[in-house]
């Protein structure tokens, strides 16, 4: 077994972008001869398909949400018009909406990447706990697992019970599934009179479709020896991103351009700024174009010690419409937990105001502990907060302990607009 999947992944991001760019420049060539919804969208925003060469064209297109997408699928069923009516299709999703989705082809590998990147391979058991039933998850999730080598055990929905089973009598190494479902069986395992860590091989899980907390990891990893890894995508464009063994951010897969957008200008941010994330994949079946998950995320540029080149997600912090924009920077609820849970879950609240034209941030943070307040401590603190938040804060107030409800909105924005 190689480092890397494919070599694409430790190419440089110069060669890349040239590849991604071109293949771009094809899929929207082909879109337009081939997708007259796809020619309308263009042609109204007086597109020439020639004209699209690079990434950064993408711009001059709107952004499609799944709302807006369900309503195209509707008036122009079952895929809006934006599939390729020259190209068979193999298998048809749904999602609730309905939205149809047409799949890409079965030797497309969704998911293949992540699963390398966790160490699954031919030497692995693993039981698919997503649903096969009508959705894609199911049957993408098998196909990555197979291009890997690894057996299957189609599990789907079954009962945790009826898991705990199998992850017994086929002495199943991995789980692939979303976390809550794997602490279910954990549960059911040790009601039955099982030690999971001593009595089953399960030392491996991926995660996708459903936020994966930091506790929970700890959980996993120190109390059961299960290795973790996050996997993320959607069902609309197929795989987006997955963790590497440094669990330091999600590498973008190398068939997909993302976009961290403003969602209200659909404009690039600055690299390292928090944004919606807009995902176009790379092919020649669906000619999605800048699909806007409504998920809020940060990219990392810096280089992974992994030795792959491809930029690197930082999780998802939230929907686009629970963050508050502070001086054209999104902060969202999910980051201010990050900086709790670095903080033995200290009581937080961000509070954003307007002194003339200027946002002001103030942050109250509840007195647990003598050392807090202290000019050390807020130094350390200062930073941590601008890591994870990247926005800086203006004025901290030190309130008693009890002063912050637990229910309260971590996040209000008092601007008068
Ligand atoms: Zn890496």
């Amino acid at each position: 077994m190689g480092k890397y999947y494919d070599k694409f992944e430790a190419r440089s991001n110069k060669e890349r972008k040239l590849k991604q760019d071109l293949c771009f420049s094809k899929m929207v060539q082909s879109g337009y001869k081939q997708s007259p919804v796809l020619r309308k969208i263009l042609d109204k925003h007086h597109i020439k398909p020639s004209s699209i060469k690079t990434r950064e064209d993408l711009e001059r297109l709107p952004v499609i949400t799944r709302e807006k997408l369900v309503e195209m699928e509707m008036k122009k069923p079952p895929y809006a018009g934006l599939e390729n009516p020259s190209v068979a299709i193999n298998r048809i999703f749904t999602s609730p909406g309905p939205v149809y989705e047409p799949h890409l082809s079965e030797t497309d590998y969704l998911w293949a990447r992540a699963f390398f990147a966790a160490g699954i391979g031919p030497k692995d058991i693993a039981l698919n706990a997503f649903s096969y039933h009508m959705v894609a998850a199911g049957l993408t999730f098998h196909n990555g697992l197979r291009k890997v080598g690894a057996t299957v055990v189609p599990s789907g929905t079954s009962s945790s019970q009826i898991q705990v089973q199998l992850i017994k009598d086929l002495k199943v190494t991995a789980y692939v599934g979303t976390p809550s479902f794997l602490m279910s069986i954990i549960d059911k395992s040790k009601e039955l009179g099982f030690n999971f860590k001593k009595d089953f091989r399960a030392k491996k899980a991926c995660f996708a479709a459903e936020p994966f907390l930091p506790a929970l990891r700890q959980t996993f990893e120190k109390e059961y020896g299960i290795d973790t890894y996050q996997m993320y995508g959607a069902t609309e464009v197929g795989d987006v991103a997955y963790e590497c063994s440094r669990k330091n951010g999600w590498h973008i897969c190398e068939e997909t351009i993302v976009e961290i957008v403003d969602p209200a200008t659909g404009k690039n941010v600055v690299a390292g700024e928090l944004g919606e994330v807009v995902v176009t994949r790379l092919n020649d079946i669906f000619f999605l174009l800048r699909f806007g998950t409504g998920d809020l995320s940060r990219l990392i540029t810096d280089k992974c010690s992994c030795g792959r080149t491809a930029y690197r997600l930082a999780g998802i912090a939230g929907r686009v419409g629970d963050a508050v924009k502070v001086r054209g920077l999104f902060l969202a609820p999910s980051q201010l937990k990050m900086v709790q849970t670095k903080y033995n879950n200290i009581p937080l609240q961000g509070i954003v105001t307007r002194d003339g034209y200027h946002d002001v941030l103030k942050l109250r943070i509840e007195k647990i502990n003598p050392e807090i307040g202290t000019a050390n401590w807020q130094i350390k603190f200062e930073k941590t907060f601008r890591d994870i938040c990247t926005v800086k804060v203006d004025h901290f107030e030190y309130v008693e302990v009890g002063s912050i409800n637990p229910g309260d909105k971590s996040m209000i924005d008092q601007r008068q607009m």
